[in-house]
């Protein structure tokens, strides 16, 4: 199969391979989504397929506005619709009870549907224009970072799927946060493009799933099922150092090896010359560490380092999704030298 690459004026063509059951490429604030007809479940399966992405691991479906919600949710609690009002079009996707013409293949058999309604032009434009809910999983291959401009989902999905739709660079670059707001008290799934502490001032109190923040044993079921894969990952293994970034940024310089990569804040690169280093941004903009990371993780794969430090932000803010992705990343595996500055 050959991967058109479609410009921002061919909204109809991407929305056409849509109704059609084609695979396409979708830039979204987050990150670009792998979208296709989420009333189809051919089409879904062949979501799958592309990524090679686990059968377990349900797909968040796109909808162009709020009043969507309530054809493939019911039970929607009074919560919903206050985030809804608050947020949408925007990064945060909610989990909830399903209705009957959501396929099982969407949400691989579970009760709920994570739904979502994105805040970028042109992802509204052609699920708009397909007039279908787009059912759309980050566009890497299983495991890979996720795609922040459309080079990188060429990169990953290149004679996988039909066309990718360039829309440039993702303004958030990591994914919608999730949250499940089936249980009495709702809970965080995924820490993402939307802070906590907004979730929070609507919500307010929200549980912290505790998947979030460590790596579940080998036993243990996880709430979202994608919480159970490593991700993110780039070839060479990651340890991400945590602290204060002055601190962290030594202890990475005294255990440099060979071929050791970095990802550093900007303030600290000139410590790091000589080694491989992806600068994520300045230690206090978290909304360009958020753009960067996926980025900065996939650039070791053209490199030859043979291991990655990571410095990672305090937790504010975006610095709980930006953590989060590095430590996903690592396998969590982290040398903790204490707080970091926020
Ligand atoms: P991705 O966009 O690639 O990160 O994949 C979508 C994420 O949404 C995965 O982490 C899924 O586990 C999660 N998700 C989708 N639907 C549900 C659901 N019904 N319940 C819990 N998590 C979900
Ligand atoms: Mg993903």
């Amino acid at each position: 199969m050959k991967t058109r690459l479609l410009t921002a004026n061919e909204i109809d063509t991407a929305a056409g391979i849509l109704r059609s059951g084609g695979l396409v490429g979708i830039p979204t604030e987050t990150v670009y989504g792998l979208g296709a007809n989420g009333l189809d479940p051919a089409a879904v399966g062949r979501i799958f397929t592309a990524k090679g992405r686990p059968q377990d691991n349900p797909l968040i479906l796109h909808i162009p506005d709020a009043s969507w919600l309530d054809r493939y949710c019911r039970n929607i609690p009074p919560a919903a619709c206050a985030l809804a009002e608050a947020v949408w079009p925007g990064p945060l996707t909610m989990i909830l009870q399903r209705r009957e013409n959501v396929p099982n293949a969407v949400t691989c058999g579970l009760g709920t549907v994570g739904i979502r309604c994105p805040g970028h032009p042109l992802a509204l434009a052609v699920i708009r224009a397909a007039g279908l809910p787009v059912a759309a999983p980050s566009g890497n291959l299983s495991g890979r970072p996720s795609p922040t401009c459309a080079r990188h989902m060429l990169e990953d999905m290149d004679g996988r799927i039909d066309a990718i739709l360039d829309g440039g660079s993702c303004g958030v670059g990591v994914e919608s946060t999730i949250v499940d707001l089936t249980p009495p008290v709702p809970r965080l799934l995924r820490p993402g493009g939307l802070p906590l502490e907004r979730l929070q001032a609507v919500l307010g109190e929200v549980a912290v799933d505790r998947a979030v923040t460590a790596q579940l044993g080998s036993g243990e079921k996880p709430r979202a099922p994608g919480m159970k894969y490593r991700h993110y990952a780039p070839k060479a293994p990651v340890v991400v150092v945590t602290g204060e970034s002055l601190r962290t940024a030594r202890y990475i310089r005294r255990n440099l090896g060979q071929r050791t990569g970095v990802i550093c804040f900007d303030e600290y690169a000139p410590l790091f010359s000589g080694c491989t280093v992806e600068a994520i941004g300045p230690v206090s903009d978290k909304a360009r560490q958020a753009r960067r990371v996926f980025e900065a993780l996939r650039a070791f794969d053209s490199t030859d380092v043979d291991a990655i430090y990571a410095q990672c932000p305090g937790s504010g803010g975006l610095g709980f999704a930006v953590a989060n992705r590095l430590k996903k990343a690592a396998g969590f595996q982290v040398v903790d030298l204490g707080e970091a500055e926020e």
